[in-house]
């Protein structure tokens, strides 16, 4: 979608607030490496800006989902690996080559396929991946897995880069469906005669909550990075977190509306007595969804709902006073005494924290300070 420049809506990014929180997260680990999780476009904080800021704070390298994320932070001059944690037809296997990609692998056939379309001293970076009780993607049978090590370390074009498996349940309280997981991965690991350079398993809960538990010398670090809890604040941090991302928008039209006047389609709304009611040129189609219908956002320090059904491009607040056009409208981030996180609006949308800055589109732009 076209960014829209010329329209006060925006999403401001600090990257200081991004390498704080991966310093911090280096520390609290120790001498255990980091992957920076910067797919779906560094979950709309911006793919290439977090990576390099990833970098600059000590992490060794980065993943994506697709093909094309890692072709674009490649373009961008993003050093180091970089992982693509999905899998890829097999007939790609040159344009990872092309680019330095580094690849999940999940079965011994994908292996064997792309062996014969490596050509004379190409070399092709293998992450193998183990299904521990994620029911997702990796291996699940001990003896394929351990052909498929096999065949990397007896094919020169094979280099054997990582293992690596995921957690379904890092974020709950209830630690035994981890403490199993990690069991399991544990049996996998412990049976390798050549380790390769990167065992990981922690993602960001799981690097916050467990930690010392986990297998492994490498985390990878996804929301965590970008200063937002997995848990949707539900369980405590060990270290803190600065929330990275900021949406702000204006008031473009301002007016006093008399009583009993509807307000957006369908007049779910209707004023209950002459009211002050401000326009925001945000709406669905920029990923601020029609379920925060009710919820608050932030006018001089106070907090104004959203009131009638959220449109595709703007959206209508009940203001307690008249305001001036042109006056900022705070929906994600601080003002001066209140802050509105990520989290709560995840809350108020019944999702996680994941969702909300994933879903807010390529049409705000994002600003860097
Ligand atoms: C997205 C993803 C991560 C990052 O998860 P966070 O909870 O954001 O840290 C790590 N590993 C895999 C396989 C993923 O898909």
């Amino acid at each position: 979608m076209e960014a829209s420049y010329h329209r006060p809506t925006r999403i401001l990014i600090d990257i200081k607030a991004i390498e704080q929180n991966i310093q911090s997260c280096l520390h609290y680990i120790g001498d255990k490496k980091m992957f920076v999780v910067v797919k779906a476009d560094g979950y709309g904080h911006g793919a290439v800006e977090t990576a390099k800021a990833a970098l600059k704070a000590g992490a060794v390298g980065s993943c994506v989902a697709t093909i094309d994320e890692g072709i674009l932070l490649r373009k961008a001059g993003i050093a180091g690996p970089i992982l693509i944690l999905g899998i890829v037809d097999v007939r790609y296997v040159p344009i990872l080559i092309n680019y330095q990609l580094s690849i999940t692998v999940s079965s011994l056939s994908w292996l064997q396929q792309a062996v014969k379309l490596l050509k004379d001293r190409e070399r092709l970076f293998i992450h193998l991946k183990l299904d521990t009780g994620m029911g997702r993607i990796g291996f699940l049978n001990k003896q394929e897995f351990f052909q498929a090590v096999a065949l990397t370390n007896a094919e020169k074009g094979l280099f054997l880069e990582g293992i690596f498996t995921h957690f379904a349940t890092a974020d709950d309280s209830d630690s035994r469906y981890w403490a199993e997981q990690n069991n399991r991965f544990k049996q996998f690991v412990e049976g390798l005669e050549n380790v390769p350079p990167y065992i990981h398993s922690s993602n960001t809960a799981s690097t916050l909550w467990h930690n010392s538990a986990a297998i492994g010398n490498t985390v990878r670090f996804g929301l965590g990075a970008y200063g937002l809890n997995p848990s949707n604040i539900s369980r405590r941090l060990p270290f803190s977190l600065r929330p990275a991302l900021q949406l702000v928008s204006k008031i473009v039209q301002v007016k006093q509306v008399s009583h009993a006047n509807g307000i957006g389609y369908g007049t779910t709304y209707v004023t209950k007595k002459e009211e002050w009611i401000g326009t925001v040129p945000i709406g669905y189609g920029d990923g601020w969804t029609r379920n925060l219908q009710g919820f608050s956002v932030l006018v001089n320090d106070e907090y104004c709902p959203i009131v009638g059904r959220i449109c595709m491009d703007q959206c209508m607040i009940r203001l307690s006073s008249f305001v001036p056009v042109g006056t900022p409208v705070t929906l994600i981030g601080k003002s001066k005494q209140e802050q509105i996180l990520v989290e709560e609006v995840a809350k108020y949308a019944k999702t996680n924290s994941y969702e909300i800055p994933c879903l807010l589109s390529d049409r705000i732009p994002r600003y860097y300070f």
